[in-house]
């Protein structure tokens, strides 16, 4: 029984399967993905968008390949960026079989649309030899005809029967390594479908709401409907569709994680919307304040609360705390404790050095804790570590 059963969420079993380096499903930590949208073609402007993403945290990325020059400039981006990159490929096998063999660690394809056997054949043996997975990607706006017939419209039967038929060309081909997405633009629609599917198969799921919009109206769509999945135990892997700076993708999908305590990156700013009892300006100080702090990976938690009324309860939950205080006396907590007061200093400069203070006081404890347990493995000789 948990310290808080209110807060468990019990993840849909799935089986695991790895793009490149990095595992996706079983009990791997959800990532975050997202995609590039650049030219593939200019492989400079591309790998800096990649390593602007690598930054953000993204874990894996896709990037689409439309032509045979961009499979070619593929095979020079790929040894450019540390993260397992998948290669879009849609309708053409032929761009499958080149992306496997230009280095991408998983093809975006669905084998129901590339024509014949012999062509899924082709496909599955390129991604066997090269090492790739593969992600069956179906969107309600591009459903195969004949079940558009069937059901007369986008639907969660429809979606997951697509789904479930691109999957079993797969495994006749003796090929399991694929995750599989069900997207919708509309929320409602994305969910069901995905949580059919997650009943009708063990495959890992990649979660999405497709064409949400922009920031802020894909942010909410975004929040509600992969919020609920992943509060359901269901998603292994997540992509925030917006029209925006993809790097904004990676701090939404991030925050949509944190918010559920799946996975931690970064700071979680806890702070409140500020009134009349105000002792400082909390908007503005947050604001910069959040700016400030984007260079920390470090997972820790700072409340900054405008005045005592929440300041001092909010506190005793966090690594920094910030209470404002009459007279211009304000409260600084650490660890959830009095820790001391702070009059004429720049408020936002104190606080981002008590942050990266915590944040470089939790790295080296956890250096010491990998120290010591590589320790123990090696003190406890070969066949302990077999
Ligand atoms: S914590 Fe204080 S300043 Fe912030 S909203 Fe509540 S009463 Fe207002």
């Amino acid at each position: 029984m948990s310290v808080r059963p209110y807060r468990d969420i019990h993840r849909r079993q799935s089986r695991q399967i790895h793009v490149g380096n990095v595992p996706v499903g079983g009990d791997a930590p959800i990532t975050v993905q997202s995609m590039t949208n650049t030219d593939c073609e200019d492989v400079q402007g591309t790998v800096e968008q990649i390593k602007r993403l690598e930054d953000a945290g993204c874990d894996i990325v896709r990037v689409s390949c439309p032509s045979e020059e961009s499979t070619q400039a593929l095979a020079q981006i790929v040894p450019q960026v540390d993260i397992p990159i998948v290669a879009d490929i849609h309708f053409h096998y032929k761009r499958a079989i080149e992306a496997a063999q230009a280095g991408a660690s998983c093809l975006r394809i669905n084998p129901g649309n590339i024509g014949s056997r012999a062509r899924v054949q082709e496909v599955v043996k390129a991604a066997k030899d090269y090492g790739c997975s593969m992600r069956i990607g179906v969107n309600a706006g591009s459903l195969e005809r004949d079940i558009l017939e069937k059901y007369g419209e986008p639907c969660p039967d429809a979606m997951v029967e697509s789904a479930l038929t691109h999957a079993r060309i797969l495994e006749e081909e003796d090929f399991y390594e694929f995750k599989i997405s069900c997207k919708a633009s509309d929320v409602f629609l994305a969910v069901a479908a995905y949580m059919q599917l997650a009943d009708a198969c063990d495959y890992p799921l990649h979660i999405g709401i497709t064409e949400a919009g922009g920031q802020r109206s894909g942010t909410i769509k975004s929040s509600i409907g992969l919020g609920n999945l992943l509060w359901a135990g269901i998603g292994d892997t997540v992509r925030v569709s917006l029209s925006c700076d993809p790097v904004e993708e990676i701090k939404v999908g991030y925050e949509i994680l944190k918010s559920l305590g799946l996975r931690h990156r970064g700071v979680n700013v806890v702070s409140c919307p500020s009134c009349a009892r105000q002792q400082f300006d909390v908007i503005e100080t947050v604001r910069t304040l959040e700016e400030r702090l984007e260079h920390i990976s470090t997972p820790l938690t700072v409340s900054v609360i405008g005045c005592v009324v929440n300041g001092p309860g909010e506190a005793t939950l966090t690594d920094v705390g910030f209470t404002g205080g009459g007279r211009g006396t304000h409260q600084v907590y650490v660890n959830g404790l009095p820790s001391h007061r702070l009059k004429d200093e720049d408020i936002v400069d104190h606080l981002v050095k008590q942050v990266e203070a915590k944040a470089a006081e939790i790295e080296a404890q956890k250096d010491t804790q990998r120290k010591a347990e590589a320790e123990d493995t090696a003190s406890a000789g070969p066949a302990a570590a077999e």
